[in-house]
């Protein structure tokens, strides 16, 4: 069982063309099922338009998908009791922290650890004293959770995942930092929804670009902190256009859409996105 994830924050282009049909491929070589999961929690970008379009485009190009399509603004549910077992275990802390409060206290430290989005929290919040904690929360002030990443990692013990392209790798979460798992505007976040959700859906493949290869770290330590499967991953290369540049929404001459108003064929698109 495979699937594409996309969010709906725009069309899908040529990149998006390939890692769906990279997943869409496996599934009918080893005749297991390609799900679809629209992963769209950011609700400020979200938009119901997009959602649309990527299910028109994704019949256009000729993938099937089994259905229901997933919506993780559906199932927020899940993430919560995810939350709670992880709260049991005591490896979450409220964060009150503001861009500018983080960007602050890392210009103030001179320098801050880099991990693979920029650098990394500081920390700021998991050593503020419980009762300032208990303060804040009661006076309403917004807070994110974020995972302890060091108390987590030490629950487990070493972890491990099996790659398609890299072999067995041995998991290393605390390169990211104290993730957040739960946003202030947002009752989850990308790291823990997409974990819970494999699980969930059965998923026992994850394909996705290799600029996701560096979280399946954290989601790795995430499953074995809720019990949850870990599937196989394959981190595909990402399509690049022809200066060498990976296609973002940006590109607004390569999405599905536009290929098709210029008339081109579901042939000529997946052949595009590499596949003939
Ligand atoms: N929703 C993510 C994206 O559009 C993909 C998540 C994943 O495949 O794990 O980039």
């Amino acid at each position: 069982m495979t699937r594409f994830a996309p969010s709906p924050t725009g069309y899908l282009h040529l990149g998006h063309a390939h890692a769906a049909l990279v997943a869409h491929a496996e599934v009918r070589r080893s005749g297991g099922r390609f799900l679809l999961r629209l992963e769209d929690i950011d609700r400020a970008r979200c938009r119901p338009e997009f959602e649309a379009a990527i299910v028109e485009d994704l019949a256009w190009l000729g993938l099937a998908w089994s259905e229901p399509v997933r919506r993780q603004s559906d199932h927020l549910v899940d993430y919560a009791q995810a939350l709670a077992a992880l709260e049991g275990l005591g490896v979450l802390y409220p964060c009150f922290c503001t861009r500018a409060d983080i960007q602050a206290e890392i210009a103030a430290a001179g320098q801050a650890p880099h991990g693979p989005d920029g650098p990394l929290y500081p920390g700021t919040c998991r050593r503020r004293p419980a009762e300032e904690r208990a303060r804040l929360r009661a006076e309403g002030v917004a807070h994110a959770l974020r995972l302890d990443v060091a108390k987590a990692a030490a629950l487990p013990g070493p972890l491990t995942w099996h790659d398609r392209g890299r072999g067995v790798v041995r998991a290393e979460p605390a390169a990211f930092g104290d993730v957040v798992l739960a946003r202030k505007d947002t009752p989850t976040s990308y790291h823990l929804a997409v974990t819970v959700d494999d699980h969930l859906q059965g998923v026992t493949l994850v394909t996705r670009g290799e600029d996701l290869f560096a979280a399946t770290h954290v989601h790795r330590l995430l499953q074995a902190l809720l019990g949850l499967d870990t599937p196989d991953y394959h981190h595909h290369r990402l399509l690049v256009d022809e200066n060498g540049r990976r296609f973002a929404k940006r590109d607004k001459a390569l999405t599905l859409r536009a290929l098709r108003e210029a008339g081109r064929s579901p042939a000529e698109a997946r052949a595009m996105a590499g596949f003939v």
